[in-house]
């Protein structure tokens, strides 16, 4: 990562900080914001002066592209703190590359990865308060681009907001939850905006979520659009499923979001000596690995919770459970990765990175 720029940032810090109004044991998910926030406009083809200031309103106008027609994009990432009061990011490397990529595929211009990097060093060494030591205790870091002209035409926008908010977050485990495999709705398709993170995946994933909710289901494993044959991921993770003592995952296509979590699980998987296939996974084989016993684990994998066990999932209105394992790999596998993010054990893949500001 080049670190040798010169830096022309706008820096305006906080007068007093808020953060004694806040109650770090009570945290909801995404509700609470820290002091700062960074922001960067697009205008006349290039990205203005990157601005950090305190976190406040912006004010647009009601013609503001991105309301009537969804060109947004966003990233997911985290900030942790080790009992040395150092604070890591884990692979953002690879959340700098995808951001640029769904910006890309949505027809936003690129934002440049210096700036990124500077972006979120200095937004993390100046919130530094808000991160608190050990496991469990994380702030969220959401990146996100937004269209900005004010201008109703159907066209891609001229001008864009880039920006960086961060939220404290306690992590606390939610239960292992239950799923429905789509049989008729659909997050993406072929050629379509499914690999990308864009904004508008999530509004079309709510309404078949909320029918999984009223039947009491908590998520929906998504399935291929052609033929609902196919299981692909969850949405807001990738998929993976234990058969035998085989760890499976869907490959990375138009449809499915090449996910930071999977990528690492399948990288420490393979380096704790279990077997993964990564391949096309059918709803059928699923199905009977569950009536004849074989299946022993289906979970999410993301960077909001890490890793989410399944306990039951719904197909053609049937419900399988899967029993807890006492040897699970879920549990291995989350406890491994986030050894790594908190600094606890050492990184043989090389992807934490140390946050801060003196390399400026
Ligand atoms: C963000 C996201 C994931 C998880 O990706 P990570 O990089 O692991 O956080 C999975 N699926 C979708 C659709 C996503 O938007």
């Amino acid at each position: 990562m080049s670190t040798d720029i010169t830096t022309q940032f706008s820096v305006e810090e906080i007068k007093e900080s808020k953060i004694n109004q806040v109650d770090f044991e009570t945290l909801v998910f995404g509700q609470v914001f820290t002091d700062h926030m960074f922001e960067c406009d697009y205008i006349d083809g290039e990205w203005q002066t990157p601005t950090i200031k305190p976190y406040q309103p912006i004010l647009v106008e009601p013609s503001l592209k991105v309301f009537h027609y969804g060109q947004a994009v966003f990233e997911g990432m985290k900030a942790y703190k080790d009992n040395a009061g150092e604070v890591w990011m884990f692979r953002p490397d690879q959340n700098q590359v995808r951001i640029n990529k769904s910006a890309k595929r949505l027809a936003i211009p690129e934002f440049p990865k210096e700036w990124f990097f500077e972006a979120l060093d200095r937004l993390l060494v100046l919130d530094d308060a808000w991160i608190k030591k050990g496991k469990g205790n994380v702030v969220y870091i959401r990146p996100f681009v937004i269209a900005t002209e004010n201008a109703i035409m159907a066209a891609p926008s001229t001008q864009y907001k880039f920006m960086i908010i961060l939220s404290p977050v306690k992590s606390y485990f939610r239960g292992d939850v239950s799923v429905v495999f789509a049989e008729h709705y659909s997050r993406s398709a072929d050629g379509g905006v499914g690999a990308a993170k864009a904004a508008g995946n999530y509004a079309g994933q709510f309404y078949p979520t909320n029918l999984a909710k009223e039947k009491g289901y908590e998520q929906v494993i998504w399935t291929d659009s052609n033929e609902h044959k196919y299981l692909e991921e969850a949405g807001t993770m990738n998929a993976f499923f234990r058969i035998n003592d085989t760890l499976l995952t869907a490959p990375t296509s138009d449809r499915i979001l090449d996910g930071v979590t999977r990528k690492s699980v399948l990288d420490i998987a393979k380096h704790l000596g279990m077997q993964v296939e990564v391949r096309k996974i059918t709803v059928s084989e699923v199905v009977e690995a569950a009536k004849d016993g074989s299946l022993k684990e289906i979970f999410g994998a993301g960077t909001a919770v890490v890793i989410s066990p399944v306990k039951s999932f719904s197909y053609q209105g049937i419900d399988y459970p899967i029993e807890k394992q006492k040897n699970s790999y879920a549990i291995k596998l989350k406890e491994y990765i986030t050894d790594i993010q908190y600094n606890k054990i050492d990184d043989p893949f090389g992807w934490r990175y140390k946050v801060g500001v003196d390399k400026y």
